[in-house]
């Protein structure tokens, strides 16, 4: 049988590359995305996909989504919590409004979508959560206090659910990308980009494809002894 995949924010940058590796292994591609309506069209007829417009930060809005998903395809067998912002500036820059976004989309968009998700894949017993963390949430990053909270809290919310869900047949994994060549971080000068490929161990930033590789094998049956971990996808820039 088929399998479904909902990918949140899957219209550029790493979801993007989510969509079109799963779409490329067979499976139904479900691609949401928030805002970039054109952007989204051009992943879904690259990838035969599914496009769904919702806020994640917005429970309703996530649970039309979900509802709309159940009703067409009956299942959802894979989760990728990919949406994300960032947010740049010394911690006493960022104004509360800021602060409360982020961490809206960054983790109740995680938090909505994994709540209304989990009762299905709890009755069928199956299902794979894959979280995207960043390796700032693992070490920290200066400039990006509010960012690496929140990947943080990713990492721990991965734990802990592994371990509650683990017995129902769900795994629930993160990655967790290093420096990816994306919207996300073409903020950054060619001059800054390459300070910070002198730091990274393979002398380079990653692609999108390479964190969305991690992210398909971490849903995989290859990787079903495999859960509540945090796979780096950084070229050894942390270790
Ligand atoms: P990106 O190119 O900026 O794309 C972000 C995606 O998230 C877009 O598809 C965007 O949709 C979607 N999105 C944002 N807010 C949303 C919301 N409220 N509801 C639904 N979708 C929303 O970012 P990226 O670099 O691919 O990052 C993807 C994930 O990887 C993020 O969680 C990010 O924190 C994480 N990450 C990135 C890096 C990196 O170096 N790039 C490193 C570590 C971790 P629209 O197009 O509609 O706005």
């Amino acid at each position: 049988m088929v399998k479904t995949v909902l990918i949140t924010g899957a219209s550029r940058g790493i979801g993007a590359a989510t969509a079109e590796i799963f779409a490329d292994n067979g499976y139904n591609v479900i691609i949401n995305y928030n805002k970039n309506h054109e952007r989204a069209k051009q992943i879904a007829s690259k990838t035969g996909g599914n496009l769904i417009q919702a806020d994640v930060s917005d429970i309703a809005q996530t649970e039309k989504m979900i509802d709309s998903i159940i009703s067409e395809y009956g299942k959802i067998d894979v989760l990728v919590n990919n949406a994300g912002i960032s947010v740049t500036g010394t911690f006493d820059s960022i104004s509360d409004e800021d602060a409360r976004r982020l961490f809206d989309v960054n983790i109740f968009g995680t938090f909505n979508c994994t709540k209304l998700v989990l009762p299905h894949m709890l009755r069928r017993k199956y299902g794979k959560i894959i979280n995207v963390s960043s390796m700032w949430g693992q070490v920290g990053a200066s400039c990006e206090v509010h960012y690496s909270a929140s990947k943080a809290a990713v990492i721990g919310f991965t734990k802990a659910l592994a371990k509650e869900v683990g017995p129902s047949g769900i795994t629930v994994n993160c990655v967790s990308p290093g420096f990816i060549s994306t919207d996300m971080t073409a903020c950054y000068t060619k001059e800054e980009v390459n300070a910070i490929c002198e730091e990274i161990p393979v002398g380079r930033t990653g692609s999108p494809y390479e964190v969305a590789q991690a992210v398909f094998y971490l849903a995989s049956e290859q990787a079903a002894y495999i859960t509540g971990q945090v796979l780096g996808i950084n070229g050894g820039m942390i270790v």
